[in-house]
């Protein structure tokens, strides 16, 4: 289950505004992710979601199993308070308090005030020297800076950022980029929104807001990597001279999801020849093998297991995901390494088959 999982959330404000209008996506543990799209296209309504701060007024956000639209107050407390570290473009520092004294503040609302651990957190974003000074007496990077402090105190495993580096210069954007780095490095889940390209590309994936509503397609990394998959295995039986079956046509239809092949051709497992999609050397042998384990595990189940057509094809489609290298190789000796799927297609020859007619 994905750490985040927002379900056709809808936020509607007063006069009929929908700031967001059936939003779906999900976010996996420890990944960084950038929220992205115009002014007025929903970023700091999602966030503020995420954070347990506002409520949609339809569908559901679910943080780490829990449905925040089913919380109570305190259990929303509770949870901005143990799970949440917020940090704001506005850096909403208290102006009569020091650096320490502000990050103290947040640790008396998660009820840990220590002043040594206060400094700490700010020696760590490097302001060891800047613990007396007033905000006034600070730079606007280290006021971040003070509020990436404040914001781990409670060590949050969701880190939520509303155009952090909004007012910075480069260098402090870049000093507060490195801490955001480190944060995720060490396990934290990022969510940034940014409408600056650049800070955006820092992340692991972006995510296209327009008018409230996803623009592009948003996959969470292991949900790509089976699309990937899937676009490969079409794009071999087409080389094959298949005629591509209906259900393996819904694969063919993912090419046309230009985000998609574009990553597939940054990735160079796809290259385009005439304005056709053909692999590229690497990604003719990722689908080799993706097809040898489709097709061995057809011929194992239904040959060995003796499973029904149907039953067959499903679980071939999810073995073809999961088999390891040496699996694989296991059973295709057991099987004699076969030539032929059940339905008469050519499975490709792996190492183990080499090795073994060597042998003969
Ligand atoms: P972004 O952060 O992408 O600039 P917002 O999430 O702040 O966008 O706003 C999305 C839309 O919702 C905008 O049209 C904005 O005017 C509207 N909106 C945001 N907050 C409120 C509010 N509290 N009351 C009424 N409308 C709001
Ligand atoms: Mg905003």
């Amino acid at each position: 289950m994905a750490f985040v999982i927002v379900e056709k959330v809808t936020r509607r404000y007063d006069a009929g505004v929908f700031a967001l209008q059936g939003v779906s996506l999900e976010i996996e543990r420890a990944e960084w992710v950038a929220i992205m799209g115009p002014s007025g296209s929903g970023k700091t309504t999602l966030l503020n979601l995420l954070g347990g701060l506002d409520l949609p007024d339809e569908g559901s956000v679910i943080v780490d199993g829990q449905d925040l639209t089913r919380c109570s107050r305190p259990e929303l407390i509770r949870y901005r308070r143990d799970k949440v570290g917020l940090v704001f473009q506005q850096f909403h520092l208290i102006p009569y308090l020091t650096a320490v004294e502000n990050v103290m503040l947040a640790q008396y609302i998660h009820s840990l005030a220590d002043e040594a651990e206060a400094e700490e957190a700010l020696r760590r974003v490097g302001l060891g020297d800047r613990l007396r000074h007033l905000p006034s007496e600070l730079s606007g990077g280290e006021k971040q800076r003070v509020c990436i402090a404040r914001a781990l105190i409670n060590e949050p495993s969701l880190l939520l950022a509303d155009e952090p580096t909004g007012n910075l210069d480069e260098e402090n954007e870049r000093i507060v980029m490195d801490l955001f780095q480190r944060m995720n490095d060490a396990g934290q889940t990022v969510v940034m929104v940014t409408h600056d390209l650049t800070i955006g590309a820092q992340a692991h994936r972006q995510i296209q807001l327009e008018h409230g509503r996803l623009a592009g397609f948003h996959l969470t990394p292991s949900q790509e990597d089976e699309d990937v998959d899937e676009v490969l295995e079409y794009l071999f039986l087409v080389r094959e001279g298949h005629q591509i079956p209906p259900e393996v046509c819904a694969r063919g239809a993912m090419l046309s999801r230009t985000s998609l092949l574009e990553q597939m051709v940054r990735k160079n497992l796809v290259a385009f020849d005439n304005g056709r999609p053909g692999f590229t050397p690497e990604g003719g042998r990722r689908a080799e093998l993706l097809i040898r384990r489709h097709r061995l595990a057809e011929k194992l189940f239904s040959e060995t297991f003796q499973m029904d057509e149907a039953k067959v094809e499903e679980e071939a489609c999810y073995f073809e995901h999961i088999l390891s290298p040496d699996v694989t190789d296991s059973i295709c000796a057991f099987l004699g390494h076969p030539h032929e799927c059940p339905h008469g297609h050519a499975i490709p020859s792996g190492p183990c088959c080499r090795e073994a007619s060597k042998l003969a």
